[in-house]
């Protein structure tokens, strides 16, 4: 049977409902803080408040997309999901980010066997996370289990970190059937990505290529697409780096050519400035539910019917991330 797992149990996959495909709201630590507190995010009642601003708009489920190693804190997540016990749904992952996050010598992904570390994100998925994200060295399982795996490349290169760190996350999608959530580098690599995946037997159609409107090249995601991969568009709300018209357009223009069941959506807030909960000692900033109460409309405004707009935030959701229990 179809389930979706999420950190409270596996549900139907009918219950996922509009999902955003990739956020953060606790990141407790780990190498990005470390370069900028604007990462970090560790209140466990500013993250509630954030997860309950995207269900009123509509919302049901968050993909919270924070790997081993970069603050990820599995206790805090669990209060947060427990809030929201039957009216939405979170998600979390196992895997590792980009190789810049983890020392190429001495860091477990570099010094332990693939396979070993493979069987590490398999027990996070099958049995429970850890509740210390493997910061090692006694590790304690929770009853949270990850749903599903990340990896990540850097900008225009795989290293050698990532290339073990992609084979792990191939070698535990044969194992558990998980769909594998890509950290890509302004949207760089994604065809070496799938390749690399490919070789280790994952499969294409339930891996994402996420971060993928950094790199605003429409025959690149054909190409891309025509693979059986789907992308995430997930970071409406910043104007830094284009504008949410572009990327609506994009869409739009992938829509028409008939790739609509491979596009999902999300936001990826990242930090402290995108979600409004964390901000309100500052002043009023948009929050996590601006992919519903502002780009949806977006979408609408280029053309974007409502029922494709349900498929890139429902269906498409429920089928990737489905697994068979
Ligand atoms: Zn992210």
């Amino acid at each position: 049977m179809k389930k979706i797992r999420t950190v409270l149990g596996d549900i139907p996959v009918e219950e996922l409902g509009v999902t955003d495909c990739h956020d953060h709201i606790i990141r407790s630590g780990g190498p990005e803080v470390k370069l900028d507190t604007a990462f970090l995010m560790d209140d466990v009642d500013c993250a509630a408040e954030e997860l309950g601003r995207f269900l009123k708009a509509g919302g049901k489920t968050m993909v919270c997309m924070d790997p081993i190693g970069c603050g990820r804190n599995v206790s805090k997540m669990l209060e947060v999901a427990e809030r929201f016990r039957g009216e939405g749904h979170i998600l979390m992952t196992t895997g590792f980010h980009k190789g810049s996050n983890y020392c190429p010598n001495t860091s477990f992904l570099a010094t332990v066997e693939v396979n070993k570390v493979a069987q590490m994100m398999i027990l996070e998925i099958e049995e429970g996370m850890d509740l210390h994200s493997y910061n090692g060295p006694v590790v304690e399982r929770t009853k949270a289990k990850a749903g599903l795996i990340k990896a990540g490349t850097s900008y225009r290169l795989i290293t050698g970190l990532e290339e073990k760190a992609l084979a792990v996350a191939a070698i535990t999608q044969k194992e558990t059937g998980c769909a594998i959530s890509m950290h890509t580098d302004f949207g760089t690599m994604g065809m070496e990505i799938l390749d690399a995946i490919e070789a280790n037997g994952g499969s294409a159609e339930k891996t994402v290529l996420c971060h993928m409107q950094r790199n605003r090249d429409k025959y690149y995601y054909q190409m891309l697409l025509d693979r059986g991969v789907n992308i995430c568009f997930d970071e409406p709300n910043k104007a830094a780096y284009c504008s949410d018209t572009e990327i609506a357009e994009v869409i739009g223009w992938l829509i028409d050519k008939g790739y609509s069941q491979q596009l999902v959506l999300g936001m990826d807030g990242g930090r402290r400035e995108a979600l409004a909960s964390y901000m309100k000692t500052e002043g009023r900033a948009n929050g996590l539910e601006y992919l519903l109460t502002r780009f949806v409309s977006i979408l609408k405004k280029t053309g974007i019917t409502q029922e494709t707009i349900d498929t890139m935030l429902i269906h498409n959701p429920a089928r990737i991330f489905a697994i068979d229990v």
